[in-house]
């Protein structure tokens, strides 16, 4: 197709060549018989006017030769004289100048005229010498020289008429060429524009199907080209949905991996740490020596014991497994408990600790036990990496309503650049690997992490050569609170039998101190109740054991024993199966309920408290236990 048009349009460009070629050879013709014609017209004047410059001569001539009859004056003649030797050369050159047939024929008649005439005046002119003016007169009468002028008139007549003919042939003929070559150059010309116009359409044609093709050529490629990166997408998809299989297959694996190793670890360990322990105060006591060595074996146990808590905590945490408790927690009291438990490191270094004074209590929003293991995390650091005899100041500040921000400032060697950026980053020590100090490089990712779970931010300012400051910011909140109207008369109205004050004892196992005293203003709108209470598991048990109380309120985010934990040691043991254990906690989420249920919990409460709620819970659970020893009924439903 393309081959075709492209031959097809310059058979139309060759054709347009041609034609032009066409009109030029014409024109050239008809121009150079116009140029002729014109050449012939001027020629035919130039003679017609020798023709009447030749009669002029011939009338001065006679003119002349009559003054000198009439007179005898001889310069009379001079015209005569003038003419006589020019008019024969004159007629010569005219004969010369045309060439027209029957002109020629005129101007050959002419020749003998003007020499008969010529000699008729030179007749006359000798009979004046001779005879006188009466000769002179008798042959001028005589009429002779009168009727060759008259001859030589109507010759030089018929010649003028003949040139006038051929001239006006000449006109006639250049008249024909112009209109044939205006023929031709209007016939060729409409022809090349014919010519050119289809060239054009050709041409249009052809481009409009070079067009036609591109779009073609360019449509497939696209269409392959979506097709191919549909294929990519499809296969990158099917790699994707694989490979985040994989990756939660792979999660799954390392927690179980993780869980399963951790047993495997603390099994030996549990062993190492027994019996090192079993050696250490064995009788007869060990030597000096041995009990140095036995140290060593108990302090790398610890250690290893603390390792590996560590990395199932960042693991647990980094699954997002960890479920957050985030209830109003006091700053002051959780800095007070921080600080009792920081004091003899930062006194071995001889390091001074700052932490500010709360004259009213300020409450963040956050978990309690995670707060509080970030602040010591931030503290032993600032001990650690700090020079002896050093500073550490704890600050609070609010940088915006309803925020509030710890600092820890510490006046160690700080941080550089590349530091500041590798800082939160797990088992990175930031170069301190071969240091005095022993650390796994979790605790600031752990940090970090834990914040950010709580809705907080954890940050670093450093100056090399100056300290750090580290600092973390939470949510406000105000101080925890019970929901619900408090009716007193309700309140003091219990659903079941009277009770003598006193009688029964509930045991609150808390470790939010400000969750106790909560706790302990409700129970004290009922008489009947003493409550006991323990800020940790461990002691909760203890007293459970020794006490018996009728319920227990139990939280479940505790240090150490959690209140899950707990629940099934209680459960475990004969003397404690039957109390009804209520759970009191700020995990609220549906899982995190029916688990909480299916762990065999009496009723799980959230926080913040709902007084009728948590009332009519603690009546159910006091009827159930009315009689001490009965055994427990079955789990009731959820609240
Ligand atoms: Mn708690």
């Amino acid at each position: 197709m393309l081959l075709k048009s492209t031959a097809a349009t310059f058979a139309a460009c060759a054709a347009a060549c041609l034609l032009a070629l066409l009109l030029s050879v014409p024109s050239f013709w008809a121009f150079s018989r116009i140029q002729e014609a014109s050449h012939a017209r001027k020629h035919t004047f130039e003679v017609i006017l020798h023709g009447e410059a030749l009669l002029t001569a011939l009338i001065d001539a006679e003119t002349g030769e009559r003054g000198y009859a009439l007179t005898g004056d001889e310069p009379f003649l001079e015209p005569y004289i003038a003419v006589s030797g020019e008019v024969s050369e004159q007629l010569k050159a005219l004969q010369g100048l045309v060439q027209a047939k029957e002109a020629q024929g005129q101007l050959a008649a002419l020749v003998p005229l003007v020499d008969a005439k010529l000699a008729e005046i030179a007749r006359v002119i000798q009979l004046r010498r001779s005879g006188g003016l009466g000769a002179a007169r008798a042959a001028v009468a005589e009429g002779t020289g009168k009727h060759q002028m008259d001859a030589i008139r109507d010759r030089l007549r018929a010649f003028a008429a003949a040139e006038q003919a051929v001239l006006s042939r000449n006109d006639a003929a250049i008249q024909g060429y112009m209109r044939n070559l205006l023929t031709v150059i209007v016939s060729v010309s409409v022809a090349i524009l014919l010519a050119a116009l289809f060239g054009v359409y050709l041409l249009q044609r052809r481009s409009q199907q070079l067009l036609r093709d591109l779009v073609h050529a360019e449509t497939r490629h696209l269409l392959e080209a979506q097709e191919r990166t549909n294929e990519d997408l499809t296969r990158a998809n099917t790699g994707l949905e694989s490979a985040m299989l994989i990756a939660q297959q792979a999660n799954l694996a390392k927690s179980d991996f993780l869980s399963s190793m951790s047993h495997e670890l603390r099994t030996p360990l549990n062993a190492i740490l027994g019996f090192a322990q079993l050696l250490e105060s064995s009788a007869p006591p060990p030597t000096e020596a041995q009990r140095v060595s036995v140290g060593r074996i108990l302090e790398a146990g610890w250690y290893l014991l603390k390792l590996i808590n560590e990395i199932l905590d960042l693991a647990v945490i980094e699954s997002g497994r960890l479920s957050i408790s985030k209830e109003p927690v006091a700053l002051g009291e959780v800095l007070q408990e921080c600080r009792t438990l920081v004091a003899h490191q930062g006194q071995a270094r001889g390091i001074q600790l700052t932490f500010p004074a709360f004259p009213a209590p300020l409450y963040v929003h956050a978990d309690r036990l995670r707060l509080k293991q970030i602040l010591l995390n931030l503290l032993s650091n600032a001990i650690k990496y700090n020079q002896n005899g050093g500073q550490v100041e704890v600050a609070c500040a609010s940088p915006f309503p309803g925020r509030l921000r710890l600092s820890v400032r510490d006046t160690g060697p700080g941080l550089s650049g590349p530091q500041l950026a590798q800082l939160f980053q797990p088992f990175n020590r930031l170069g301190q690997e071969h240091g005095p100090e022993q650390g796994t490089g979790i605790g600031l990712a752990m940090s970090k992490l834990l914040v950010e779970l709580m809705g907080g931010v954890i940050g670093v300012d450093s100056t090399l050569g100056e300290g750090s400051v580290f600092w973390l910011e939470l949510n406000a909140s105000a101080a925890p609170a019970l929901v619900g109207t408090a009716d007193a008369a309700a309140l003091a109205l219990p659903a079941g039998p009277v009770r003598a004050p006193g009688e029964c004892k509930v045991l609150c196992i808390e470790d939010n101190p400000a969750n106790l005293a909560l706790i302990e203003q409700l129970l004290r709108r009922r008489p009947e109740v003493r409550m006991l209470s323990a800020g940790e598991a461990g002691l909760g048990l203890q007293l459970a054991r020794t006490l018996l109380p009728r319920v227990i309120l139990m939280d479940i985010n505790l240090p150490g024993i959690s209140g899950l934990q707990a629940l099934r040691i209680l459960r475990e043991d004969s003397a404690t199966a039957h109390i009804p254990v209520l759970a009191i906690s700020a995990n609220a989420m549906p899982n995190d309920i029916s688990r909480g249920l299916e762990a065999g919990f009496f009723r799980y409460l959230t926080k913040p408290i709902q007084i009728r709620l948590f009332m009519e819970a603690l009546d159910e659970a006091l009827e159930v236990t009315a009689a001490p020893g009965e055994a427990l009924p079955p789990v009731p439903g959820s609240v």
